[in-house]
This record gives structure tokens, C-alpha cells and sequence, in this order.
């Protein structure tokens, strides 16, 4: 930690030269902490920054989070960057009402903003619950992950921890942001496209050094349109795997036993993802057809509530993305969505939240009448 209270007196590390830190060391003051007030070490080595540590680590009930060389120069960066563009910056700031401490605290005219720099594996369900802690006072929060991203561009694999950090809003569409103190750099990773449950399409990586970051983000790369040949062959890729090999079974055998081709599945059944359905996208838009659209059309209600059956049966899994906003119901979001594309593509037409089908269900029979259809799909597309 970089604050403690020296002889009763909140100090800032980070605040006071090495040489002014040793002499107060040898001083033999009063260390505490100032949230559960048992005695600290004052550390100052060469690898890392001056900081003050419990004697046992599971001493303190306040300051469990994971204390690395990367948090201490990450805080202080942060300070350092919101410190020239905030009157009101703090570090290491106790919140006694939910009993957590904000890496980094800002308060401005208009807002209080946590900045939370996350090095080590947090759980999603915990991710939540601070997140919610801060929301029920009234401040944003602004969750920084330091754990590097393998790859800029192209397929990028995330954990389920790094998906935990995904956040949504327009026009950066799904994104996430990694910050790299010993890099000085922000990276940002927008309109990400999940691929699968755990691989994402990522246009371009835009690096921020910090000495330009703002709050709220100011900068940002170009919107690129997602490319659909991309998914397309991911799509292509996806069915002729899970034909090889013995996977998804149940949805395989409904395929067939509707007298459906999985080969030959129209294009717009996996038209594209959605970034709040962790299931492929062929497999929950199969069912919605077969669930709802193939008998000619439904009410946009009972066509959310086939999918929530879906979902309760196991068969259609949503993304948890802790950080993204809960309010609506992501399944019907992706509904939504969905038909709107449909109805885009001219597959059907919504009249007073009832859904028509404009042209029957069918599975081309043949390789031939596919390669058709396709093109038939490419120029209404126009892709
Ligand atoms: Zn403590």
C-alpha cells in the first residue's frame, strides 16, 4: 500500500523523496494502517517504488487485494496522470459505507469516479459485488485490467477473467480496456466480435499513452465495420468441426430429426453473433427458427419467451459480462436484434410486435441449390 498513517499522520509514499522516506525510517516512528490500524513496514528497495506493507499479509480485513511492484506503479501513474486534469485526486481512498478502498479516487464538479487497478484474478461474482458497492453511492467506477492481451489484431483469445472486464457502449461497441504501467500505455481493444465463448474478432488495437488519457475517454480509433468474411468462414469452420467431432450432440440430433442439413442451414441461421449470447450463434438462431419462425411467424413475446426456455434448459447460454450494464433482459436484447436483421434481409416483417415470415423455411436439399442460395444471401447482404 502507498498510504499510512506516520505518527498519526496520513502519508502518501509516493509523495516524499527516498532520501526523505529513509531518514523518517530511521526515525523509528509510529507505522499504522489507517484502516484496521496495526503496524506496517515501511519497504524501500531498489526494484520498486516506496510502499508500506502489513507484516502478515492476512493481517488487515480492508487491504486484501493483491499488493505487486505492477499495483503500487500503477496507482501512482494514475494519481500522477488524474492529478494534472482534477483538483480533487486521492489515492488508496476508504469508502467506510461499503468497506472498500478505491486505488485511485477523483472527485470532480460533476462526478466521483473509483479507478480500480486489477493485477491479480478476481472472480466475476466479486467484480459485481464492488462494482454494485460503488454504483449504490452514486460513483462510476473505472475497472483498469494490467494483464496484457496475447494479440492486437485478428483472433484474440480472452479468459473468462479478462471477458469479466468487457464493457458495451457506442460507438466503441464491446471493449475492452487493458492498462500497462511499465508501458505508460493504455490499450484498447473495441468493437470486439466474439467468434466463440472465448475468442474474439478485434479490429485494430489503439495504444493511448497515459499522458493523453482522460476520463470520461476522449480518444479513440476509427470505427471499422466488422468484415463478414471473417464470420463467415468462422461460421463455415464452426459446423464442419462440430460435424467431425462428437460435440454438440443434442443440438445435432434436433437438426436432423427436423430433417434439416447442418451443412446446408440457411445463412441467416448463425447470421452473425451477439455479443450478450455466449452460444454459438448457429445453434440459439436454429432454435428460435424452429422454436417460433418456421411455422410462419409469432408474437415478439412468445418468441423471447421460447428463448428463455431455451436458456433455462441449458440449451442457450448468455455471456456474463459483470461490468455491462444489467438493466434490460439480454436475451430479448439479442431477439430484437436479430429479427431487426431479419427483417433487414427482407426474411420477414414486423407489423404491431407480430412477426411474419415472408418466404417459407427451407434447407437447400443439395451442395448445388446451397452454393445457390448463398449467392442469393451474398447480393441481398451485399457483401
Ligand atoms: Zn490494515
Amino acid at each position: 500500500m502507498l498510504t499510512a498513517h506516520v505518527n498519526h499522520r496520513l502519508v502518501t509514499a509516493f509523495h516524499h523523496s527516498r532520501g526523505e522516506l529513509l531518514k523518517l525510517r530511521s526515525s523509528t516512528p509510529a507505522i499504522t494502517c489507517p484502516h484496521c490500524r496495526k503496524p506496517l513496514v515501511l519497504k524501500i528497495g531498489s526494484k520498486t517504488i516506496p510502499h508500506f506493507a502489513h507484516q502478515l499479509k492476512q493481517d488487515c480485513p480492508v487491504m486484501h487485494k493483491g499488493e505487486s511492484r505492477l499495483h503500487h506503479s500503477g496507482k501512482k501513474i494514475l494519481y500522477d496522470r488524474f492529478h494534472s486534469l482534477f483538483p480533487d485526486v486521492k489515492v488508496e481512498y476508504f469508502l467506510k459505507e461499503i468497506n472498500q478502498i478505491a486505488d485511485v479516487f477523483i472527485t470532480s464538479e460533476t462526478a466521483r469516479m473509483a479507478v480500480e487497478v486489477q493485477c491479480s484474478p478476481l472472480s466475476a461474482a466479486e467484480l459485481k459485488k464492488r462494482t454494485e458497492g460503488y454504483r449504490s453511492l452514486g460513483i462510476q467506477v473505472i475497472w483498469l485490467l494490467t494483464e496484457g492481451a496475447p494479440r492486437p489484431s485478428g483472433a484474440l483469445r480472452l479468459s473468462s477473467f479478462q471477458q469479466a472486464f468487457l464493457r458495451h457502449v457506442e460507438p466503441l461497441g464491446l471493449f475492452l480496456l487493458l492498462f500497462l504501467p511499465d508501458q505508460q500505455e493504455f490499450h484498447l481493444y473495441q468493437n470486439l466480435i466474439p467468434l466463440s465463448a472465448n475468442t474474439f474478432h478485434a479490429s485494430t488495437l489503439h495504444k493511448i499513452p497515459v499522458s493523453e488519457f482522460t476520463i470520461p475517454m476522449t480518444t479513440q480509433a476509427p470505427v471499422r465495420s466488422f468484415p463478414y468474411k471473417i464470420w463467415d468462414s468462422s461460421r463455415t469452420g464452426w459446423i464442419q468441426r462440430i460435424l467431425r467431432y462428437p460435440t454438440e450432440q443434442a443440438f445435432k440430433q434436433e437438426v436432423y430429426q427436423s430433417g434439416d442439413t447442418l451443412l446446408y442451414l440457411p445463412q441467416w441461421v448463425g447470421l452473425l453473433p451477439h455479443y450478450r449470447i455466449e452460444t454459438h450463434p448457429v445453434i440459439w438462431q436454429y432454435y428460435l427458427w424452429s422454436d417460433a419462425l418456421k411455422k410462419g411467424g409469432a408474437g415478439l413475446g412468445t418468441i423471447v419467451s421460447a428463448m428463455a426456455a431455451r436458456s433455462e434448459r441449458g440449451d442457450v447460454r448468455v455471456r456474463d459480462l459483470p461490468l455491462v450494464d444489467q438493466g434490460g433482459c439480454p436475451l430479448e436484447e439479442a431477439v430484437k436484434w436479430y429479427l431487426s436483421l431479419l427483417e433487414k434481409l427482407g426474411i420477414i416483417r414486423m407489423e404491431g410486435g407480430v412477426c411474419r415470415l415472408l418466404q417459407q423455411w427451407e434447407c437447400p436439399a443439395t451442395f448445388d441449390l446451397y452454393m445457390l442460395h448463398r449467392a442469393d444471401f451474398s447480393a441481398r447482404f451485399r457483401i
